[in-house]
């Protein structure tokens, strides 16, 4: 019986390692990098998510940059043990047996933060029902459905089968796990003797629950027809109150954890901003997100910190103290993070890119709002941007969801900019972006670029494993950079976000002020003034690395959400 946790997370997806396919993207990196700090702060913690046998998938591009995707061939057994424990949901009319896989998360000093992997791929349970934990984000909604009754309510019961008696917070990490709190009113039921839904039992589920919504993008809200939700779970007393779980003939994932947490959060101040207008009147409070430190801050810039401030592991904050560290030893280092990345890709490609050029870097989910090609909006300005202001060079990389059409066509302009680019401007696209990738090219290139449609980039997170490794942003003002960016210090705005009443945000006018920020200020800053643009890499990773990292944003989760 473990006694001293209190704290169950639970996710959909988190990333621990590049090799576990358990991720699909930020939201999964920003689990595990919330689950590290956890272990790092030894706070009480458990972790809750599926075990995805089949992963997200392995991505294969195509000469024309069209993707197609392979289940994740691994080995369970390499990364975790399997509990002996067993509990089960009831859906349709039938018994699913679930079985959890223990993987640990050990922090600095040793103590460790159990990871559960929730398993129904056994032989005691029907075909249909072995699947449901092998696709991330795979399948049908009815599939999605019941993969979020196993992680919510299947997540619950084998806490308890575990052994945790004392966990009195639940945090839910965006609202896939939102089924969690109708596992807590049948436990509430029992142990009031009551046989409905009373305000006190509400009252007690919403006590123990915390609510962190990620993304404004109408998709990320998973929404259930009500018949469906009626064919898997039957009849439940919930269903009958319309005002905490169903909105217009729909279980609405969102609405049932803004109803029961007591906690609400968004992930930057401007997301939290957003979140309150789209779920006026919830009161929603914002933590800014971060990324942790020991997993993305690159070799050579480790040896430096342990050099000139040993203990920057315990204490993040140690970063602050980067603006001591000589310019020309941070160059050193960075130009070390630099030739393994232009190595890879030569090795790799084959395409014989300059270990001296100007370098910017792309990698992240492709999807539609993130703008991908934004950087393409008009080749012949790039190409003589590169011609006159000096040689530029690209790395891109990043998965599209399998059936996000728009997403997979974006990939495809990118292979075509590449062609027509060529061979003034390179351009290279790696295929199978994961978190390893993530650690080469954020730490590898000159400058991290992100081009989002505002206000849609809830937070971001990779421009901030780029600060970590002195690499500036050149950012669209969005998500944390409103945060992060003071202009020509930690990196630079692309436009301004101060739009006029009525004023359209347009792809041609964000490109524009893209190209001439890069053609003015960062280029020339990179070849002629390299003193300049090293007290802006000094200036990021003192400003942005010390601040939003997840040691940083653990603290306020326990200020405001978990121990008060
Ligand atoms: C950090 C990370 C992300 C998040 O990138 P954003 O630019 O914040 O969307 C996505 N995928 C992987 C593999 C990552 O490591």
């Amino acid at each position: 019986m473990d006694t001293e946790r209190k704290i169950a997370y639970f996710t959909m997806e988190i990333g621990l390692e590049a090799a576990l396919p358990t991720y699909s993207g930020g939201l999964g990196v920003l689990a595990g990098d919330t689950i590290r700090s956890a272990a790092d702060m030894k706070v009480p913690m458990v972790a809750v998510t599926l075990l995805h046998r089949k992963g997200y998938f392995f991505q294969q591009l195509d000469p024309s940059g069209w993707q197609t995707e392979e289940p994740v061939k691994w080995s369970v057994d390499d990364f975790m043990r399997a509990e002996s424990q067993k509990t089960s949901v009831q859906i349709e009319d039938r018994k699913i047996w679930i079985q959890a896989w223990r993987y640990e998360v050990k922090g600095i000093s040793g103590y460790t933060v159990p990871v559960y992997f929730l398993d129904t791929d056994l032989s005691d349970n029907a075909e249909q029902d072995r699947t449901l934990s092998h696709y991330l984000y795979g399948g049908d909604q009815y599939y999605r459905l019941q993969q979020e009754i196993v992680l919510g309510m299947g997540g619950i019961r084998i806490l308890q089968a575990l052994g945790y008696q004392n966990i009195d917070r639940f945090h839910l990490n965006e609202g896939h796990a939102g089924l969690l709190t109708l596992a807590l009113i049948d436990q509430k039921m029992e142990e009031y003797k009551v046989d409905s839904i009373t305000p006190k039992v509400l009252d007690a589920v919403r006590k123990q629950c915390v609510f962190t919504t990620h993304t404004p993008v109408e998709s990320g809200h998973d929404k259930f027809p009500m018949d469906m939700v009626r064919r898997a779970l039957g009849n439940h007393a919930a269903w009958n109150m319309p005002e905490v779980f169903c909105c217009g003939g729909q279980l609405n994932m969102t609405y049932v954890a803004l109803n029961l947490s007591h906690y609400i959060n968004g992930v930057a101040k401007k997301h939290g901003e957003i979140s309150r207008h789209m779920f006026a009147p919830y009161v929603i409070d914002a933590i800014t997100n971060g990324v942790h430190v020991g997993t993305w801050v690159s070799k050579p810039f480790r040896d430096l910190y342990d050099h000139y401030f040993p203990g920057w592991r315990e204490d993040n904050f140690s970063l602050r103290y980067a603006l001591n560290i000589p310019a020309e030893q941070i160059w050193q280092a960075h130009l070390q993070a630099k030739m393994k990345l232009i190595e890879f890709v030569n090795r790799r490609y084959n395409t014989g890119m300059d270990f001296d050029i100007f370098t910017l870097g792309f990698a992240r989910r492709a999807a539609g709002y993130k703008r991908a090609d934004l950087l393409f909006h008009d080749l012949e300005r790039l190409k003589s941007i590169s011609k006159k202001a000096g040689a530029i060079q690209v790395v891109y990389s990043g998965k599209a969801h399998p059936k996000d059409q728009g997403g997979k066509e974006l990939i495809q302009r990118i292979f075509q900019a590449q062609q027509q680019l060529k061979p003034q401007v390179k351009v290279i696209y790696i295929s199978n972006y994961d978190m390893a990738l993530a650690r080469l090219i954020a730490a590898g290139v000159d400058v991290w670029l992100n081009t989002p449609k505002p206000p849609l980039e809830a937070s971001g997170t990779s421009g901030m494993k780029a600060a970590l490794n002195g690499v500036p942003s050149l950012s669209i003002l969005d998500g944390w950079w409103i945060e992060g960016c003071i202009e020509n210090v930690t990196g630079w705005a692309i436009g301004d976000d101060q739009l006029e009443e009525g004023q359209e945000r347009h792809d041609a006018r964000d490109a524009q002020a893209l190209y001439q920020k890069l053609e003015e200020v960062v280029i020339p800053k990179f070849y002629n003034q390299r003193d300049r643009f090293l007290n802006i890499m000094l200036h990021a990773i003192a400003l942005n690395g010390s601040f939003f990292n997840t040691q940083r944003m653990m603290q306020q989760y326990v200020l405001k959400a978990y121990f008060s």
